[in-house]
């Protein structure tokens, strides 16, 4: 690996396990964990950075001097990528989804206050975008630019998602991870030992996509996996009443802060379904906290 992406990774926290204490899981005999992703770093959180390590490398080692990627208005990717990339004296070009806001969203301010160029792009051409994987697939790509694909969700984002399963170190059944492009759920899915069983809880409504994006994504068939599509609360970024009491008493509870995109709606889902008896007495299960607690931003209006 490339020397400033290890200095970098020197400067970030460890990603520890915490045991949650809760009478709930005692009555059901379940034992949880939340792989504390969130910590790893206060900017490029979570699962983002776990996907971009590799790519990143990558770029460095074909000569990039700009990245070009996409996302929405909260985009924690675009977020991760720009701040990184500013670090690693790269420069960086956003399209971003949807018309030009009169206010730029926070996660838009800073991504131009770190230098990110932002282009909007419509909807349509948005959609369009989704079909360009490969690095140099975009078209009009100029020499030493290098493409990114939605959420940097391409083979190389699963060997750095894989170290995360690596750093495990208790003895689990189940592990847990909320799903967008489902890049991290793949990473997961490709290193578990065999007789886990992988969920991962879809965060958009509609999300049959998924099952086979993250088929494609896998380097060899595996059938350890499923993902629950049940708990996207109306749709991506919607939330209600309960899911916001939910995750504030969780937080009360645990200390443990959550956003409602991902990791919110995750933890929700597994409380609800060990409350109807999903998961066997003695089962030991581990979620992942995929950060992205930036967006939480977009929240507090
Ligand atoms: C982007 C993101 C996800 C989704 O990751 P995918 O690899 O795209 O499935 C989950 N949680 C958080 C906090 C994220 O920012």
């Amino acid at each position: 690996m490339h020397l400033e992406l290890i200095k970098l990774e020197k400067t970030f926290k460890p990603s520890i396990l915490t045991k949650i204490d809760d009478p709930l899981l005692d009555q059901y005999q379940i034992k949880l964990w939340i792989k504390r992703d969130d910590l790893l770093h206060p900017i490029i959180s979570g699962n983002k950075w776990r996907k971009l390590k590799y790519t990143l490398d990558h770029a460095l080692s074909e000569g990039a001097d700009t990245l070009i990627s996409m996302g929405g208005a909260y985009s924690n990717h675009l977020h991760a990528l720009a701040y990184v990339s500013k670090a690693l004296g790269l420069k960086t070009i956003g399209l971003v989804r949807g018309e030009q806001p009169e206010t730029l969203t926070p996660t838009l301010s800073d991504l131009q206050n770190w230098g990110m160029v932002l282009k909007f792009v419509s909807r349509f051409d948005y959609r369009l975008l989704r079909q360009y994987k490969g690095c140099y697939d975009l078209p009009g790509l100029k020499p030493r630019q290098y493409w990114l694909p939605e959420g940097g969700a391409q083979a190389l984002a699963l060997k750095g998602v894989a170290e995360l399963v690596n750093e495990i170190d208790v003895a689990y059944d189940i592990l847990c991870v909320p799903c967008g492009t489902g890049a991290t759920l793949a990473g997961i899915i490709d290193m578990v030992p065999d007789q886990v069983s992988v969920m991962g809880f879809a965060a958009l409504k509609n999300a049959e996509f998924l099952q086979t994006d993250v088929e494609s994504l896998l380097p060899r068939p595996c059938s350890n996996w499923q993902i629950n599509m049940d708990y996207h609360f109306g749709g991506f970024a919607k939330t209600s009443a309960e899911l916001m009491t939910f995750m504030a008493d969780f937080e009360f509870k645990t200390g443990i802060p959550l956003e409602p995109v991902y990791t919110g709606k995750m933890i929700y889902a597994i409380y609800n379904l060990i409350t109807k008896h999903t998961f066997k007495p003695g089962q030991r299960i581990i979620a992942v906290h995929t950060g992205g607690l930036q967006g939480k931003r977009g929240f507090n209006a």
